[in-house]
Formats: structure tokens, C-alpha cells, sequence
């Protein structure tokens, strides 16, 4: 009995998790990585939640984001970036350390779960952000690598920044790379 209640269990948080990604529009693919549901019964997931939900939510084709040029792009998105990847650390979404078999150590439910809350705490935050939950999985998969962004100090106030792995510059935060005020 005992292991057909974990079985039991497990597959609800499964599906519970997936849910969860499916209304913040992640790609089945995705969801299909972090739960270890099959495509068909994500498919079905979907078409029983559509029906009952009070949004259009749309599903989203092709590959998944995959360029860390993404978090640089401008000074507003490299500072969102900064925020959201400080959720992320907090909530425990990314180890503290970078690890070498992050394939493998972070797709789970478990972690599932924290990256849905930091995620759900930042569009709290700033309801008016662009990077969506996709790019938050793939921010989040980048950094616990450690091999093309990491988590870092700025070289001037020390407040949290996202760099490259070899940055060609010395990383200043969003506040101390602006110009300061003209003085009157
Ligand atoms: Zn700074």
C-alpha cells in the first residue's frame, strides 16, 4: 500500500507542477523535461485545463530560448535580470555553487516548484517585465551551469549582477553604469 500512496503522490505533484508551467505558457518540451510527463498526457493536461481556464493561454511552438545575448540586451533587461536571478538564488532555484551536471541535478519537481515561486514572486514585482517563463527556465539552467552566465558582485557597489562566464569588460550594476545626474 505504501508504494502505490507514494506513486500516488508523486504523480500528483507531477501534475500539479505541470499545471503550473502550463499557465505561466511553458513549451511542452519544457514541461516535458522537468516533470517526466509524456508529450500525450501533457497534451491532455492542456486541453482539460483550457477548458476550465479563465484566460486564454496560449501555447508557444519551436525551440526554447537559447541565447544568453537575451539578458544583455539592454540596460532594463540586464536589470530584471539582476532581479529575478536574485529570486532565484533566494528561493533556492539555483545552487549556490555552479555544477558541471546540471542536466541532470536541476530539471526536477522539487526545483520545479522554487522556480515557479521566484517566478511568481517577480511578476509580482514588476508585473510589467518582458522575460517570460521560459527565458526564467533557461536563466535559471545557465546559471547553475556556470559555463556562459554567472552570478556576480558589481565591481563598484557590489550589489548582485548577472555576467558572463569571461566578461570582456569589468561588470558594473545598472545604477553605477548610468551617468550620474547633471548637478545643478
Ligand atoms: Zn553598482
Amino acid at each position: 500500500m505504501r508504494i502505490s500512496d507514494d506513486r500516488y503522490s508523486r504523480e500528483r505533484l507531477c501534475l500539479q507542477l505541470a499545471l503550473r508551467f502550463l499557465e505561466h505558457e511553458a513549451r511542452t518540451q519544457t514541461i516535458r523535461a522537468w516533470t517526466g510527463l509524456s508529450d500525450d498526457r501533457i497534451r491532455k493536461l492542456y486541453r482539460s485545463y483550457i477548458t476550465r481556464a479563465r484566460r486564454y493561454v496560449p501555447r508557444h511552438r519551436g525551440k526554447s530560448p537559447h541565447q544568453v545575448a537575451y539578458f544583455t540586451r539592454s540596460l532594463r533587461v540586464q536589470q530584471e535580470t539582476a532581479w529575478l536571478a536574485s529570486l532565484l538564488s533566494l528561493f533556492g532555484a539555483v545552487p549556490a555553487q555552479p555544477t558541471a551536471d546540471a542536466a541532470s541535478a536541476l530539471p526536477s519537481v522539487a526545483r520545479g516548484e522554487l522556480l515557479c515561486h521566484a517566478f511568481e514572486v517577480y511578476r509580482e514585482m514588476i508585473p510589467s517585465s518582458q522575460i517570460s517563463f521560459e527565458h526564467t527556465v533557461f536563466l535559471a539552467t545557465a546559471l547553475s551551469r556556470g559555463e556562459q552566465l554567472r552570478l556576480g558582485g558589481c565591481s563598484e557597489c557590489g550589489s548582485l549582477v548577472v555576467t558572463e562566464r569571461f566578461p570582456i569588460r569589468v561588470k558594473r550594476c545598472h545604477q553605477c553604469a548610468s551617468p550620474p545626474p547633471p548637478r545643478c
